[in-house]
């Protein structure tokens, strides 16, 4: 499990980068596609407008010829293929009806140059252009529209060269100004669902990443909760057979002082005991997410008096509990073992986490029929940052250099599990070095 658990992170990581790999090749891939769209695009409109341009020309070519032979019955009859076959054939035909158009009419420049930009238009490329017509032999521009272009940047544009007369002399060349950014705002929409995805990835896996840690600490924890609560639950076990034996069977019971001392001694062991199961309900809890509470009625009173014996009996430190309950006889309905529990583990904490001389006010009061019971004291206190957080699962407040204080970072979680499922809540108060006062308030 252990060399699982660390080989963990690696494989997490392998598996990052390779999804974050193959979103970024994927997605190059996906811009050179586009990117090859967008050049297939212009040159198919290039050539759109430059057969446009030659059939502009056939028809001015027709009406002349139309107005010069008014008379004449033999009118030029020149079939003109529709632009949807003549896409197919103009690879062949194109240059050489430049050649043959080219005899009886020069291209029109300006002409090509709006047919270009309705085509591109219509192919949805509306993006910063200028057009120029080239001499291929030296690269030089014989024309432009805009016909001035001496202020463009040319390092911004890519080119798009069409070659269209036979010879091979003259070409159009359209460029385009930053097409990249044309083409990765088409490219947004798959952006931003690979970003998302890869970001999902990442949250899954620190979450899965956090939940193994968390169910390892847990693992832990129980394992040595158990080894140290058989070895603990022995020892008060024996020690009151023993006091029991001496009394039974060494005539103990006739000399009273030694009689009140076994007992003592077997009652301190019940209630070391008493607080171990404590700590076992405890546990259970954390185990039982759907734990059944029975509810009785409980008198405060009652209950406080009995936490106040059994803590200053069992306390290695100098406790003073001062119960005040207001009515007396004020009860509450709950389940009694889960209750005591909560109070138990709110006072032992009060001592826990005190310095030799510990004062704990345990009190209870009605107020607009509201019940709020406060367990208050004056110890070390908890600072401000770790307020939030001491009802979390395994939190501890790191002691510093003032306890090395036993615990599993359980009790207040089991107290709020409890408290919330009574339909109560909980709240605290401290200030450092001065005390704390945890009320549990419920609705009666
Ligand atoms: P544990 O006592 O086993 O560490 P708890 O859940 O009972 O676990 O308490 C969580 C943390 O809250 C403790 O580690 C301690 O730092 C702090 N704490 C709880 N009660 C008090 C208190 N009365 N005074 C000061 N700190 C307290």
């Amino acid at each position: 499990m252990k060399f699982r658990i660390k080989i963990l992170p690696f494989l997490i990581l392998i598996s990052l980068v390779s999804v974050f790999g193959y979103q970024i090749y994927s997605g190059f891939n996906f811009y050179k596609e586009q990117e090859a769209r967008l050049e297939q695009d212009v040159m198919i409109a290039m050539k759109n407008a430059d057969f446009r341009e030659i059939y502009w020309r056939i028809d001015l070519i027709r009406l002349e010829a139309a107005v010069n032979r008014k008379s004449s019955s033999s009118e030029i009859k020149i079939d003109i293929p529709r632009l949807e076959d003549a896409i197919d054939i103009q690879n062949y035909f194109l240059k050489d009806l430049h050649q043959s158009v080219r005899q009886l009419k020069k291209p029109d420049f300006k002409v090509y140059c709006n047919l270009l930009q309705t085509e591109l238009i219509d192919k949805g490329i509306m993006l910063e252009t200028f057009t120029e017509l080239i001499d291929i032999r030296d690269g030089r521009t014989i024309e432009s529209v805009p016909s001035d272009i001496s202020g463009v940047e040319r390092s911004h544009y890519k080119q798009y060269t069409f070659p269209f007369d036979v010879d091979g002399i003259y070409a159009y060349r359209l460029n385009i100004k930053q097409p990249e950014l044309f083409i990765l705002k088409k490219m947004s929409g798959i952006l931003t669902a690979s970003f998302c995805l890869v970001i999902l990835v990442v949250l899954s896996y620190v979450y899965l990443y956090k939940t193994i840690l968390r169910q390892k600490t847990l693992d832990e924890i129980k394992s040595d909760f158990v080894n140290n609560m058989t070895h603990e639950l022995k020892t008060p076990v024996s020690v009151a057979y023993a006091a029991n034996d001496a009394l039974l069977n060494y005539g103990m019971m006739n000399e009273p002082e030694k009689r009140v001392q076994y007992l003592q001694i077997m009652k301190q062991q019940l209630s070391h005991l008493t607080s171990l199961i404590e700590q076992i309900l405890t546990m259970s809890v954390e185990e039982r997410k759907n734990l059944k509470l029975n509810s009785e009625k409980i008198n405060l009173s009652g209950l406080f008096e009995s936490l106040k014996e059994q803590y200053l009996l069992s306390a290695t430190k100098n406790v003073r509990i001062e119960v005040d309950v207001v009515p007396f006889d004020l009860t509450i309905e709950s389940d009694l073992i889960h209750f005591r529990n909560v109070i138990g583990n709110l006072i032992e904490n009060s001592i826990k986490y005190s310095g030799e001389n510990v004062s704990i006010d345990l009190s209870a009061k009605i107020s607009d029929g509201k019940i709020s019971i406060s367990v208050k004291d004056n110890g070390i206190g908890i600072p401000s940052h770790a307020l939030s957080r001491i009802f979390d699962r395994f939190y501890r407040v790191s002691t510093g250099n003032i306890h090395d204080v036993k615990g599993y970072g359980l009790g207040l979680y089991y107290v709020k599990t409890i408290v919330g499922k009574m339909g109560g809540k909980i709240t605290v108060k401290s200030t450092e070095g001065k005390g704390t006062e945890f009320i549990i308030t419920y609705e009666n």
